[in-house]
């Protein structure tokens, strides 16, 4: 049995979730020999750790970091992991009216950035031609607060104006597989098309942060390392990694749980192929015990920024010796972070692993019930009720 496999054995909330040996020695070999700015250090996104909280906590909250959608609720491509469905819980802005007038309001309730995003046309663009003298207006008026666009496909000239009207960082999902495009984005659009948009921005001033979606093709994993091979060719600022989550995926074409072996094989392939760029896990993944696994690969192949992570995985990274940090927070501060591209070294809060490993045992026997049971001390009570997932 390798060293870190008998680490993950010790780690007490782990109790009954297996990993694949021989995935972990690799992981071990291939980790100890890497060097890179971006190895070794891990944040975690987290409300657990409210004991810790200063005036992070108190900005979390559906409110930091709004979604806005232009299209509301609509989107032409009806990709079939979604179904548009992403887009139903945004706050809806259907003109430059009332964009300004949401952002207004959001800034007047406590928000420091947004979200803005909307449905596709058939071409998976998203048509925000109207919208950019007002987001430069935004920009002008609010300086501090934050835009971060999702931009679907671009030429460069799109590129420009996005990067003119003051945006500060651009978000695309990059798919490398055609079939994948065909099938699940029904889309006649090519692989190349993802590549160019990608080029197109990280040529203009804009953080650029490519999302890949791990098993998109129906839960299969397909083009992710090709799509990982074109992030690798155009450095972008951070990475983030998802997995898919087919909640909305039609009967007549289900998606299944993504093999978790798979994906932690993908994420030591991404730490190895990206050194030196923050590597995010962003909250959408499985649930239960296929997110338990996922998140452990995850801390062993040294993501920098891992979301709502599974019980143990505090204790996990710090029992590897990884330098471990807490941002008390929901996912809505996790985004901010992406935005951010977590551009400032100190990001979240460095505490003493012994302390942490403490706090996680201890809060665990408060929720396990006997005489503390229900007693809300650490548990992640406030983000999740402010909405976020968790
Ligand atoms: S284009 Fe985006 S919003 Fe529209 S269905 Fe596909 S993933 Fe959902």
């Amino acid at each position: 049995m390798s060293l870190w496999h008998s680490v993950f054995e010790q780690v007490e909330p782990l109790e009954g979730i297996t990993l694949d040996t021989g995935l972990v020695s690799q992981m071990e070999q291939r980790f100890t020999g890497m060097t890179g700015e971006k190895v070794g250090r891990v944040n975690f996104y987290t409300p657990t750790f409210k004991a810790y909280a200063t005036s992070e906590i108190a900005g979390c909250g559906k409110s930091a970091w709004p979604a806005v959608s232009i299209t509301g609720g609509e989107c032409k491509l009806q990709c079939d992991h979604c179904k548009a469905k992403i887009l139903e819980p945004m706050i809806p802005a259907r003109s430059p009216e009332d964009l300004w007038a949401v952002v207004n309001e959001q800034i007047a309730g406590g928000a420091q950035g947004m979200l803005l995003t909307g449905g596709s046309n058939h071409r998976n663009e998203v048509e925000y031609d109207n919208y950019y003298s007002t987001i430069r207006r935004i920009k002008d008026a609010f300086p501090e607060f934050k835009i971060a666009l999702h931009t679907a496909l671009v030429d460069m000239d799109i590129a420009r104006k996005m990067e003119d009207s003051g945006i500060d960082a651009a978000m695309m999902d990059v798919i490398g597989s055609q079939d994948t495009i065909q099938q699940v984005y029904h889309l006649k659009r090519g692989v190349d098309d993802f590549e160019k948009t990608l080029e197109y921005l990280v040529s203009t001033n804009m953080k650029v942060v490519p999302h890949i979606v791990i098993g998109l093709h129906y839960g299969r994993l397909l083009g992710e390392w090709n799509a990982l091979d074109i992030i690798k060719r155009h450095k972008p600022t951070a990475v983030v990694l998802v997995v898919v989550m087919p909640f909305y995926a039609p009967e007549a074409r289900p998606f299944i749980t993504p093999d978790t072996a798979e994906v932690g094989r993908f994420f030591i392939d991404a730490r190895e192929a990206l050194p030196d760029i923050p590597l995010l896990l962003g909250c959408a993944r499985p649930t239960g015990r296929a997110k338990a696994e996922i998140d452990s690969y995850a801390v062993m192949a040294g993501l920098n920024g891992i979301a709502h992570p599974s019980d143990g995985m505090v204790e996990l990274a710090a029992r590897l010796e990884r330098e471990v940090r807490i941002t008390p927070a929901c996912c809505s501060i996790a985004i901010g972070d992406e935005v951010m591209a977590i551009e400032t070294e100190d990001a979240g809060l460095q505490i003493d692993p012994q302390r942490i490993i403490e706090l996680e045992r201890s809060r665990r026997v408060k929720a396990s019930g006997g005489s503390f049971g229900g007693i809300k001390v650490v548990t992640a009570g406030a983000p999740a009720s402010g909405g976020c997932c968790s």
